[in-house]
């Protein structure tokens, strides 16, 4: 299949090539478009075979749920069983924006895109180009991060492009995207609503909408035993194909640890990525040293992070160090990703 790729200006958004990608979404094929958060890989969400098609282009398995996509709060209803008040409130507050809720699923929605559930994740992003794609797709788009399962997701569209060339049929090139990370997913069919993956809308700014606000345990824990509330957190996603370790402590003892390490596994030749701020990477003695910008900056850390990962893989560096970051704020959603990315390897020093 032949991948057309079409850049789209946000200011002036080509109406014809967006028509031509809602007809591709109609008829069944996927299309991959720029969100704020990461890009996605969208498919018509109430037809069962662009669930199966977004399984396939990605290689996931298909038990692992997809997040319906909108343009407008009133095309909630058709989605959902009913609308908790908690809800309507986030909404009001985080919607269009990188806030994903979980609402007990209506007969509209096939099981192919909740994975088997019968609760189905949706978001109405705020990204001008998703918006108007979404509209011309008939409302209702199911969308997985755009790259191939187990690599970190794209933030821009190059990167879908190696992922996803000769799979799909379009990508709606709308550049670097401004987050980096994947929503905040928070599931409203408990008795309290419940993080179960923390993003750029951050607890805090949960709790100042509701009173209560609670978070799946698994979240940020590496416990075997228990199974994660959403679906796709138990798979080693986010991944680079070098063996990642996050080393926490303070800053002249990471900078010396890491340069041991590397040193060391220079020597027995492996290749070393190493991943720190602007105030520590000079000092580093890796074979590719990255910086993901000020400490204090958390929001360039989150932009960044999927890209360095990406570029590591593509340097083919076989270890990577990374230094850790405050769990706070941001700063919880940047060390779940990198967690994961770890597998939970941390050493203190
Ligand atoms: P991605 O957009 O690639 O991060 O994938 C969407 C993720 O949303 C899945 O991997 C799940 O973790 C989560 N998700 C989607 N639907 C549900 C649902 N009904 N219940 C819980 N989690 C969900
Ligand atoms: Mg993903």
């Amino acid at each position: 299949m032949e991948t057309q790729i079409l850049q789209i200006d946000e200011q002036h958004i080509n109406a014809e090539w967006i028509r031509q990608a809602g007809e591709i979404i109609k008829a069944g094929g996927l299309v991959a478009f720029p969100t704020e958060t990461v890009y996605g890989l969208g498919g018509d969400a109430l037809n069962p075979a662009s669930a199966k098609k977004i399984y396939a282009a990605k290689g996931r398995p298909s038990d692992n749920p997809l997040i319906v996509h909108i343009y407008r709060i009133e095309d909630l209803h058709l989605l959902v069983k009913e609308i908790p008040e908690a809800a309507r409130k986030l909404a009001a507050v985080f919607w269009p924006g990188p806030l994903t809720m979980i609402f007990e699923k209506s007969e509209a929605v096939p099981y192919e895109t909740t994975g088997g559930l019968n609760t189905v994740a949706v978001r109405m992003p705020s990204n001008p180009v998703a918006a108007a794609f979404i509209r011309e797709a008939g409302g209702y788009v199911a969308a997985p991060s755009a790259n191939r399962s187990g690599r970190p997701s794209p933030t821009a569209a190059g990167y879908v492009a190696e992922d996803m060339r000769g799979r799909i049929e379009m990508i709606l090139d709308g550049g670097d995207v401004e987050i980096g990370l994947e929503s905040t997913i928070v599931d409203m069919t408990g008795e309290e609503p419940t993080i179960l993956r923390p993003g750029s809308v951050t607890k805090e700014m949960l709790k100042d909408v509701l009173q209560s606000v609670s978070e799946d345990e698994t979240m940020m824990s590496c416990s075997d035993g228990q199974a994660p509330k959403a679906p796709g957190m138990k798979y080693r996603h986010y991944a680079p194909k070098g063996d990642l370790t996050i080393v926490d402590g303070a800053e002249r003892r990471v900078v010396d640890y890491i340069n041991e390490q590397a040193l060391r596994l220079r020597e027995e030749g492996g290749k070393v990525g190493i991943i720190g701020t602007n105030a520590t990477i000079a000092d580093y003695r890796g074979d590719s040293c990255k910086s993901v910008g000020d400490r204090a900056d958390e929001a360039a850390i989150a932009r960044t992070l999927y890209r360095i990962l990406r570029e590591f893989d593509d340097e083919d560096v076989t270890v990577i160090f990374s230094e850790s970051f405050t769990a706070a704020g941001l700063g919880q959603a940047i060390m779940n990703r990198l967690l994961k990315a770890a597998g939970h390897k941390v050493v203190h020093v």
